[in-house]
């Protein structure tokens, strides 16, 4: 998409979560996407016309980049194909949520900071933003659990369930802790605050690393969706438990996480 023109847009139906923003296909044709980045869990296509284009993949979304064919013998179309950009570059690119819980948005790239779902956000877990410092501010005195706390985009942007389940047992903390127990009265970080932050960070790096690859099997995961094994830290012995907070599913080692 990046440096490409998007020559047209085949909206296949008027919502996704909610209804695509007016004129959509109007503001998106003929327009140069700039970049792409990213914030969160959000992915942003700045515009040649000003305008970015917010996305997110919801529950079930993906994209998938295809070679486009001519419009005589249109692209084999998937039910859940719900929104398809064809590019100068001479590729189709498909969104499919078979969920439909996913986003679209377009937001002129001068306001986007103030937007409703970006405007609220932590720092980004692997930029320098984020560190035990950053993480022992946001906890300082706080009496939810670490998990609920990890899932707050406030504390820090973009941590997701199984990732927020993977870095506490990284670290060696118990899911239910408070998440005061991170900072001194005054909001210092205490030794737990930097070994989740550092947790944070290499669960998060992992698991991009590992997206890259293709060769991978198997569960890429120390405890998530592995009710009952056996822990997978040296000389623990414990086994995995999942419990629920805040309606999601967490799990834990009820021996080497405390
Ligand atoms: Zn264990």
């Amino acid at each position: 998409m990046v440096r490409a023109r998007i020559k047209a847009v085949d909206l296949r139906r008027p919502d996704l979560r909610r209804p695509f923003p007016r004129h959509f296909v109007k503001r998106l044709t003929g327009e140069t996407v700039v970049a792409l980045t990213r914030r969160a869990k959000y992915l942003l296509a700045s515009l040649s016309s000003g305008e970015t284009l917010l996305m997110h993949l919801g529950m079930s979304g993906w994209f998938r980049v295809v070679r486009d064919l001519p419009a005589a013998r249109p692209a084999k179309i998937d039910p859940h194909d719900h929104v398809v950009f064809h590019m100068s570059s001479g590729k189709a690119v498909v969104f499919n949520d078979p969920r439909r819980f996913g986003v679209m948005d377009l937001v002129r790239s001068g306001q986007l900071r103030d937007h409703q779902v970006l405007s609220r956000l932590g720092p980004e877990p692997l930029s320098g933003d984020f560190d035990a410092g950053a993480l022992a501010r946001a906890c300082r005195g706080k009496k939810t659990s670490l998990k609920a706390t990890l899932l707050d985009q406030r504390v820090v942007a973009g941590l997701g369930n199984i990732y927020a389940s993977e870095a506490l047992h990284v670290a060696g903390l118990s899911p239910g802790r408070p998440a005061s127990i991170l900072a001194t009265p005054r909001g210092a970080p205490r030794e737990a605050a930097y070994r989740l932050a550092a947790a944070i960070k290499q669960v998060l790096e992992k698991a991009v690393s590992r997206r890259s690859d293709d060769g991978y099997r198997g569960s890429p995961f120390l405890v998530y969706d592995r009710q009952d094994e056996p822990c997978l830290k040296k000389k623990c012995g414990g086994s995995i438990r999942r419990r629920t907070q805040g309606g999601r599913s967490t799990f834990y080692c009820p021996v080497c996480q405390r």
